[in-house]
């Protein structure tokens, strides 16, 4: 076949502004974990979120949830909440501190954690430890926002905390409001892969300034100010790259295209599927929910379309294009075997037939087309 070059899933797209801001950073000998271009980067940022939100910019999107877990006092033995349907990353650092994760499972319009399920575990584990959870871990799974209002209702009621997990939707928005900007924090990943990215890194959106500039201290090992070195708390290392953060500078000139574009591509999605039985695309569940639509998604019906997502998956790849199953859910994960859950049968169904497939900036409107004609091939007539 002529056009068979290769099809990724999401893959980074420079803006051609990068090498500005990078140039700057070594003309300047500014190549250390601080300096301009990070606290210009952390202004666009804090622009983005809006509402007098700060932000720090950090190593990794994971450094960002692990140190809004020190913040809030997530030590040994605690439990946090976390939604199962997710990548590792939203509950790795929990374990970092010592804590126990506690999974919940998802509704099956947002895919997300289920509000009522969420009290129901709470209530349950109150019952069980006498004690309240220390955190509560939402997700904005492919970008697709949580129903972050009933979530942060229940929290409010127990007095639990909220850390927003919106490593996967930035730029995504609920009633309006950018994702991230709902919770006492949240997070953000500018990973290779994600809708921009500065190589590695992320930021932790935070309430204010007083919360920053603690968060600040741990992530430069939380070092006392004073000429010699003292210490009186564990620190870490998780402050950005200023090279990193001119890549993040460079990506921001151009994310509103990327935005664009991400939608764009899940509208043609829809429309080539249209009139497939059993070929659902993940769209926005109400008037209120505004995707980014990072990765577009699609859940394959076996009973509808004779085929399976691994058949699918599989032809894709012969053809030379990547697609991905969905992320299996925590509760189901060896490494998290011991964790209390509360399931409800929906992210393990949504696993059994959902794939992700090309999205972002390199795929074109005749990739679309080729990716949902290799899908439809496999369906039978
Ligand atoms: C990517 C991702 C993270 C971690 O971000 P990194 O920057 O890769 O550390 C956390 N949670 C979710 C849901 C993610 O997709």
């Amino acid at each position: 076949m002529a056009d068979n070059k290769r099809i990724l899933l999401c893959l980074a797209h420079m803006s051609g502004q990068e090498m500005k801001y990078i140039q700057e950073a070594f003309d300047t000998n500014w190549v250390v974990p601080l300096g301009p271009n990070v606290n210009a980067f952390e202004e666009d940022l804090e622009k983005l979120c809006g509402q007098g939100k700060k932000v720090v910019a950090l190593s990794a999107g994971t450094a960002a949830i692990h140190l809004a877990l020190v913040k809030l006092g997530v030590g040994r033995d605690d439990e946090v909440i976390c939604q199962s349907m997710t990548f590792s990353a939203s509950a790795n650092p929990v374990t970092y501190q010592g804590g126990v994760p506690v999974f919940v499972d998802s509704e099956a319009d947002t895919w997300n954690i289920d509000p009522n399920l969420l009290e129901d575990a709470i209530k349950d584990r109150i019952a069980k430890t006498g004690r309240k959870p220390k955190a509560i871990i939402p997700v904005y799974l492919y970008g697709m926002p949580a129903k972050i209002d009933d979530i942060m209702e229940v929290a409010r009621r127990y007095e639990i905390p909220v850390v927003e997990d919106s490593a996967e939707a930035f730029g995504s928005r609920y009633r309006g409001q950018l994702c991230g900007t709902f919770g006492d924090y949240g997070i953000m990943s500018f990973n290779g892969n994600k809708m921009i990215t500065t190589s590695g890194g992320g930021a932790l959106i935070c309430p204010d300034e007083e919360a920053k500039k603690k968060i600040m201290f741990y992530a430069t090992q939380s070092r006392e100010p004073l000429p010699y070195y003292l210490h009186k708390e564990i620190g870490y290392n998780y402050r950005m790259s200023n090279i990193c953060a001119g890549i993040g500078r460079g990506q921001m000139t151009v994310f509103e295209e990327h935005l664009a574009h991400h939608k764009h591509l899940c509208d043609r999605y829809v429309e080539l599927f249209a009139d497939v039985d059993g070929i659902d695309v993940h769209t926005n569940y109400d008037e209120r929910s505004d995707s980014n639509y990072w990765l577009n998604t699609i859940l394959i019906d076996p009973a509808k379309t004779g085929t399976d997502y691994e058949t699918v998956r599989q032809h894709l790849e012969t053809c030379n294009i990547e697609s991905r199953p969905l992320w299996k859910p925590m509760h189901t994960q060896p490494v998290f075997s011991g964790a209390p859950a509360y399931v409800n049968g929906v992210s393990e169904h949504l696993f059994s037939m959902g794939l992700c497939l090309p999205s972002g900036p390199w795929v074109s409107d005749e990739d679309v087309e080729r990716v949902a004609r290799e899908i439809i091939a496999c369906c039978k007539k």
